[in-house]
């Protein structure tokens, strides 16, 4: 069992509390690791660090400080099969898609790092004679970054690469889940000449660790994925002293087909889309609007494709679907969910259970649920497990005002082969973002927003980087 501390000013240091979270594999219950539950004091410590290291990184140009995230990006593609395999192990994330994860993250840092000659300010006429009006754009100083379980890594390089190119520095709180990959990663880089403070990991719970950081007058932008109830809490905790958030939060995302849809695509897009990561993505279809011309027969491809789902450990090599969910909480939330769903009127056609298939581990089946209405607890929450709510419409305007009909914002899709029907669509949803005639993910230099409940600013692209920005005006007066 491995053992992580700290990692604050440049050195793994011990926590000043006493207590551990343990990380458990999701597929054996197996006691992976024990990691600080650290304490404010660690806390504030690392903030200290990151405050007093700041103005000599911010001084060093930006190209040099882009240097350092080409280091991050090569240091994870030599230990990239690794860092996959702590990844999938705990989290209980197929091999194949934790592989996917620590590539992308690779990337990640060197397109972030290409930002560094292209950071720009402007010039304004001035109404006055002799006068330029520039519009400079200044690092914020402390960036904190608080990270979900479900793409740990990943959402790690969305808050340190930004933050670092643009010259602040940086705090990052992992999940207590999915820690383990995210401190691999510091022990790592604790190697690469990294200037002391720059970069600082913290582990602890969001009620202490996480709130000391969100609150501490030292911080000047705190980014957090995860839950809208966290987003709440931080946003309360910000208010002290109006430090400025980026929230992810959750999502409840419609999937639109049409009649005039190319049905293999949907239901093939639709279907992995639910039970990628075993359902535990903000950003895939968490209900289907189906026209009613075509429900039958989507709902007969879609059960007989789920069916053939593989459910099996995360290192199977039997290419498996989906594994374990995140821990016993989370299957028993799904679990909760859907026997509700079941109370209220909806008819299992798929799954509908845990999977009794293994001895150890939080499985649940994949789930295909009918007889839902829009009013239900299964179409207005999100669910975060493999099950599939399926609904009929008979106009897409009636589909939009189903899909547009929740407190989230996050992200959106539409199947069609008519080019004005997707037009009218993309116009009147109200997502951040719209998949046309397919699913997640979205790209590195898009910009991935909440709209509603779902966040606050957004990640990604120039606009993701420019969060990490204050825009400062100069008048300058010139004889
Ligand atoms: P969570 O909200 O339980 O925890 C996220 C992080 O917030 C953790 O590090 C936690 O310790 C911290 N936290 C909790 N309370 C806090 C507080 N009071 N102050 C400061 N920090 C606090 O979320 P989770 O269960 O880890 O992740 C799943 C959620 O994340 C889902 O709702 C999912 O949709 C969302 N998510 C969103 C995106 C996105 O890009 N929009 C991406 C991934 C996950």
């Amino acid at each position: 069992m491995k053992e992580f501390n700290q990692f604050i000013n440049g050195k793994f240091v011990k926590s000043t509390s006493t207590e551990t979270i343990e990380v458990v594999n999701p597929c054996t219950e197996e006691v992976l690791a024990l990691i600080p539950k650290g304490s404010a004091t660690d806390a504030e410590n690392a903030l200290q660090a990151a405050q007093a290291s700041q103005h000599a990184w911010k001084s060093l140009t930006a190209i040099e400080r882009a240097g350092f995230l080409n280091k991050m990006a090569h240091i994870i593609r030599e230990n990239r099969i690794f860092l996959a395999e702590t990844l999938a192990s705990e989290q209980a994330k197929v091999l194949g898609l934790a592989q996917v994860e620590i590539d992308v993250t690779a990337d990640y840092f060197d397109y972030n790092a290409g930002w560094a000659r292209r950071i720009e300010g402007e010039i304004i006429q001035s109404d006055r004679k002799k006068e330029h009006i520039f519009l400079h754009k200044a690092p914020i100083g402390v960036a904190v970054g608080i990270l979900p379980w479900n793409f740990p890594f990943f959402v790690m390089a969305r808050k340190v690469a930004p933050s670092l190119v643009t010259g602040n520095t940086c705090v990052i709180k992992p999940s207590c889940e999915a820690p383990n990959t995210v401190m691999e990663f510091a022990k790592l880089i604790a190697e690469i000449g990294l200037p002391a403070g720059v970069l600082n990991f913290v582990c602890g719970s969001g009620s202490i660790v996480g709130n000391t950081l969100t609150k501490s007058p030292i911080t000047g932008i705190v980014s957090l994925t995860g839950s809208v109830y966290a987003g709440q809490k931080i946003m309360e905790a910000a208010a002290e002293n109006i430090t400025k958030v980026s929230l992810e939060l959750g999502g409840k995302a419609p999937a639109i087909v049409c009649a005039d849809a190319n049905m293999d695509l949907a239901v093939e897009a639709v279907v992995s889309s639910r039970v990628i990561f075993s359902g535990q993505v903000c950003n895939c279809a968490e209900r289907a609007y189906v026209e009613d011309s075509i429900y039958d027969e989507f709902m007969d491809k879609v059960a007989k494709k789920m069916s053939e789902l593989k459910v099996e450990d995360a290192f199977s090599t039997n290419s498996p679907d989906m594994s374990s969910l995140v821990s016993k909480d989370q299957v028993d939330k799904v679990s909760e969910i859907v026997e509700y769903a079941k109370k209220e009127g909806a008819q299992v056609v798929v799954g509908g259970t845990r999977s009794n298939q293994f001895d150890k581990g939080y499985f649940y089946q994949p789930t295909l649920l009918t007889n839902v209405t829009q009013d239900m607890q299964i179409i207005k929450e999100e669910v975060f497990g493999p099950v599939l709510p399926v609904m009929k419409f008979s106009s897409l305007d009636e589909a939009i005002a189903l899909a547009n009909d929740c407190e989230y914002g996050l992200t959106s899709s539409i199947f069609s082969e008519n080019f004005n029907k997707v037009m009218h669509a993309c116009e009147e949803l109200e997502f951040g973002e719209t998949y046309v005639n397919r699913e997640h993910f979205e790209a590195i230099q898009g910009f991935h927003a909440g709209w509603k409940k779902s966040g606050l600013g957004g990640a990604d692209g120039k606009h993701g980087m420019e969060e990490y920005l204050q825009t400062k005006v100069i008048y300058a007066q010139y004889r």
